[in-house]
C-alpha cells in the first residue's frame, strides 16, 4: 500500500488527556470530538497542501479541509505571504481600513445581487445576524427552517421537529427558549408541497426561509429539480425573504456559489468558511434597499469588535483572489471530486455493499443505505456501524474523513490525482477488510 499506516498516536491521546481537563469535552467544537464514531481525536501540529500532520508526526491525506475554507490547499504561500505582511502592520485597529473595502467590492462582483456586504467573524453570527435583519426589514417574527440544515448555533437554529403535521420546533438543545422555538417552523428538505402548507398556515407571519441551497450538513444533499425555484415563488407570493446559506458553497461550488451554479438568487445570502480562506470570516449581503435597514444607516442593531480585523479580511481576500484569477479551479475540483466518486463507486459495485455517493462540485458524501437521500430521514437510514469502521480504517492509514455520517467532504485544489488513488486503493483495501 502506497499511503503510509499510521503508526503511534501516544502525542495526540496525551494531548486529548490534557484538554479534556481544561476544555469540555477536549474540543471548541462538539464534532471534533469524534463522538458519533467513536475513538481518540488526532491533534494537528501542521498542515501543507493536501496533507495535514499529527502531533505524533503521521501524515494524512486532508477531505475535510478545515470544513470547506481550505479549498486552495493549506498553508498556501501567497496567502501567508499576504498575511506575514498584513500582520507586520498590526493586527487589529477597530478603526475601517481599505481592505474591506477591497473584499466587500470582491464579493459584490461575484455575486451580483448582492449591492452590500456586512463582515462578521462567522457563520453563525451571519446567518443570526441576516434572520434579524430579515425580521425587521420585514416587520413579521417567524422564520421556515429545513430539518437537517444547520445555520450555526444561534437559538433559531436549534430547534427539531416536533410531532405535528405543520411541524412547530421544539429546542433540540436546552437554554433554547419555547419562545424562541415557537418562531421557527420546520420543514422537510426537497418537499415543495410542506412549505406550501407551512406558508398557508402562517400566510403573513412569516419573515423569511433560510436553507442550504446545497445541503452539506446531512452528507451533501443536492436541492431536487425545481424545488428552489419553488421556494422562490412561494417567498414573492408570500412576501417572506429568501435566505440562501452559502456558508459551505459561498465560493466553493462557483465564485457566485450556488446562486451561480444553480441560476437562483436569493435575497439574502451568507457566507463563511472559504470567504475567510482559513481564519474567522463570516459575512451577509443582499440588496440595497434590505442592507440599508443595518446600523448604522438603519434600525436593525449588528456590530463586531473584531469583524473586519485585517489579518482576517487578509486572508480572504488573497483566497479569493486566487480563485478568480485561476478560471479552470472550479472544473479541476470537480474532476477530481467526481473521478474519487466514479472510483469508489467501482469498488462498492465490485463488492455488492449497497450505498448512495451524491455530489455536487468538490462537495461529497457516501452513504452506507439502499435509498436515495434527499433529506435528513434518509440520510439518517446508512449503517453507521459501518460507517464507523470505514471512518477507523481510512484514519489508520493515513485519510481523514469527516468523523460522522452527516458532514460531506470538501475536496481541495491541493489534492493529486496520486492522493485520489492512494485513497481508492485504500477503500478497496477496507472493503476486502468486511
Ligand atoms: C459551518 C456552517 C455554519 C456555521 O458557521 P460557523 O463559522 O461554524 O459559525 C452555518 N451554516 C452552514 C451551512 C455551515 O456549513
Amino acid at each position: 500500500m502506497k499511503t503510509n499506516s499510521v503508526r503511534s498516536r501516544e502525542r495526540s491521546n496525551k494531548l486529548f488527556d490534557s484538554a479534556k481537563k481544561v476544555i469540555p469535552g477536549g474540543v471548541n467544537s462538539p464534532v471534533r470530538a469524534f463522538k458519533s464514531v467513536g475513538g481518540t481525536p488526532i491533534f494537528i501540529d501542521k498542515a501543507k497542501g493536501a496533507y495535514i500532520y499529527d502531533a505524533d508526526g503521521n501524515r494524512y491525506v486532508d477531505y475535510i479541509a478545515s470544513w470547506g475554507p481550505m479549498i486552495i490547499g493549506h498553508a498556501h504561500d501567497a496567502v501567508l505571504a499576504d498575511l506575514t505582511a498584513t500582520a507586520q502592520k498590526g493586527t487589529s485597529f477597530g478603526i475601517p481600513t481599505e481592505m474591506e473595502t477591497k473584499i466587500a467590492s470582491l464579493v459584490t462582483e461575484m455575486a451580483p445581487n448582492v449591492d452590500q456586504i456586512r463582515f462578521v467573524n462567522s457563520g453563525t453570527e451571519a446567518c443570526m445576524s441576516a434572520v434579524r435583519l430579515a425580521r425587521g426589514f420585514t416587520g413579521r417574527e417567524k422564520l421556515i427552517k429545513f430539518s437537517g440544515c444547520y445555520h450555526g448555533h444561534a437559538d433559531p437554529f436549534l430547534i427539531e421537529a416536533g410531532s405535528g403535521a405543520v411541524t412547530f420546533g421544539t429546542p433540540n438543545s436546552p437554554g433554547v427558549t419555547k419562545g424562541t422555538a415557537k418562531d421557527t417552523l420546520l420543514a422537510r428538505y426537497n418537499n415543495l408541497d410542506n412549505v406550501e402548507q407551512i406558508f398557508k398556515a402562517n400566510s403573513d407571519e412569516i419573515a423569511a426561509v433560510i436553507i442550504e441551497p446545497v445541503a452539506g450538513n446531512m452528507g451533501c444533499i443536492p436541492p431536487a429539480k425545481g424545488f428552489l425555484e419553488g421556494l422562490r415563488n412561494l417567498c414573492n407570493d408570500y412576501g417572506a425573504l429568501l435566505i440562501f446559506d452559502e456558508v459551505m458553497t459561498g465560493f466553493r461550488l462557483a465564485l457566485g456559489g450556488a446562486q451561480e451554479c444553480l441560476g437562483i438568487n436569493a435575497d439574502i445570502v451568507t457566507y463563511g468558511k472559504v470567504i475567510g480562506g482559513g481564519l474567522p470570516v463570516g459575512a451577509f449581503g443582499a440588496r440595497k434597499e434590505i442592507m440599508s435597514c443595518l446600523a448604522p444607516e438603519g434600525p436593525v442593531y449588528q456590530a463586531g469588535t473584531l469583524s473586519g480585523n485585517p489579518l482576517a479580511m487578509t486572508s480572504g481576500f488573497s483566497t479569493l483572489s486566487i480563485l478568480k484569477g485561476d478560471s479552470d479551479i472550479y472544473s479541476r475540483l470537480n474532476g477530481k471530486t467526481e473521478y474519487l466518486a466514479k472510483n469508489m463507486a467501482a469498488e462498492l459495485n465490485e463488492k455488492g455493499v449497497p450505498y448512495r455517493i451524491n455530489q455536487l462540485g468538490s462537495m461529497l458524501s457516501l452513504h452506507f443505505c439502499d435509498e436515495d437521500v434527499v433529506d435528513f430521514e434518509t440520510a439518517a437510514l446508512g449503517n453507521n456501524q459501518l460507517f464507523k469502521s470505514y471512518f477507523h480504517f481510512m484514519l489508520e492509514h493515513g485519510i481523514y474523513l469527516p468523523p460522522s455520517a452527516f458532514e460531506s467532504y470538501f475536496l481541495n485544489d491541493a489534492l493529486s490525482y496520486n492522493d485520489l488513488d492512494d485513497t481508492s486503493h485504500v477503500f478497496r483495501e477496507f472493503l476486502k477488510s468486511i
